[in-house]
């Protein structure tokens, strides 16, 4: 018998699309959710450079202190000097940290639908209610959308900026409203800015401008493509920061010693030509399909989140799977089913091929 706990947590949605797509041969894949390129080859060096030097055992439990400097120095270019900072194990562990710190069970937390799956599925699993933001058609926040949903349970509103699934980024405006409603009914506000490396048209926002009451998360997955190097990092108010430190010190312990050192690396490396690369990425998959499909231009992140044609996303994807295209239905990021996900972090002879059978299906 495995816990009712467990049970709590609902994934049949994407393992049967993944499942599917394991009877396609070469498809045009445009379901992944991380970048298409290696990690840079100075970071692989410094890797294995901390390796040979022998930098294998646990670090503190807040991260090696000449990491914590320079992640300040990078939140110091958008005007945030924040209290404390902690290097978790990927922005997943964070994520994990900060619900833990911040959530009793029977609380409730506010989550902007679409959403990044981890925030439903990690609520349930901690017994927190999720409570969700419809933010369609255009995918903006708006007070008269948010403020019915808060109750005397509701403690955090979870903000990713850019955003998976949908690419929008929030304006200044949509920040400053937020972090007024957060103020106004005290609540923290969890700011997953992991995407923030990839903001194409507006330079990118931060909410601690406005708030203070603020958990960032960010990382190295997305901007350098460390997905299986598990380094992100939290920052925020002290005594949250202390909180979460404490956790992890019973849980992840550490995030990977060597990889703390190459992510010194990897914050030296200049990200513009792949920065510039992935927008040209957006710019291809947004015009292979805007003539055929309601579509939203994304500000950021490698994400676009079409309207399915008739309105069925599930449908829209067994039929493109047909075709041997593989992109996601949006009840996966959603309660509603009505848009699909597709990842244009890929080759950009794919993102042609891909629009092009997509087009033709609609
Ligand atoms: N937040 C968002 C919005 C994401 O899309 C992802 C990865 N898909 C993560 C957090 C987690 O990233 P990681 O744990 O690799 O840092």
């Amino acid at each position: 018998m495995t816990s009712r706990r467990s049970a709590l947590v609902n994934a049949s949605g994407i393992r049967k699309v993944f499942d599917l797509a394991l009877t396609l041969k070469n498809p045009i894949n445009l379901s992944i959710g991380q970048p298409d390129f290696d990690v840079p080859e100075p970071v692989k060096e410094s890797a294995i450079a901390a390796i040979r030097e022998g930098k294998n055992r646990y670090t503190v439990t807040q991260g090696i202190a000449p990491l914590h400097e320079r992640i300040r120095a990078e939140a110091a270019k958008y005007g945030y000097h924040p209290e404390e900072v902690l290097i978790t194990s990927g922005s997943s562990g964070g994520l994990v940290l900060a619900m833990l710190a911040l959530c009793d069970p029977g609380d409730e937390i506010l989550v902007p639908d679409p959403y990044f799956v981890m925030y439903k599925h990690l609520a349930n699993l901690f017994a927190v209610t999720p409570r969700f933001i419809d933010t369609y058609p255009d995918f903006r926040l708006s007070a008269e959308k948010i403020e019915p949903l808060i109750n005397k349970r509701t403690r955090m509103l979870i903000v990713n900026t850019p955003s998976n699934p949908t690419g929008v980024a929030y304006s200044p405006d949509q920040l400053k409203m937020v972090a007024q409603i957060a103020k106004r009914h005290d609540l923290y506000v969890l700011f997953d800015e992991i995407y923030s490396c990839f903001s194409y048209d507006h330079r990118h926002e931060s909410i601690t401008k406005y708030h203070d009451r603020v958990v960032v998360l960010n990382g190295f997955s997305k901007s350098h493509a460390m997905t299986g190097w598990r380094l992100g990092y939290a920052m925020g108010p002290r005594d949250v920061i202390q909180e979460m430190t404490k956790l992890q010190q019973y849980t992840f312990v550490c995030a990977p010693s060597m990889v703390q050192y190459a992510g010194l690396t990897a914050l030296d490396l200049p990200m513009t030509a792949t920065q510039e690369a992935y927008k040209r990425k957006r710019d291809i998959i947004y015009e292979g399909l805007k003539g055929r499909f309601n579509v939203r231009k994304p500000d950021g992140a490698f994400y676009i989140f079409p309207e399915a044609p008739g309105g069925n996303a599930t449908e829209f994807v067994m039929k493109a799977l047909k075709h041997n295209v593989l992109i996601i239905p949006g009840n996966v990021f959603s309660e509603r089913d009505t848009h699909f996900r597709i990842s244009f972090a890929a080759p950009d002879e794919t993102l042609r091929k891909g629009a092009e059978v997509l087009c033709g299906l609609a």
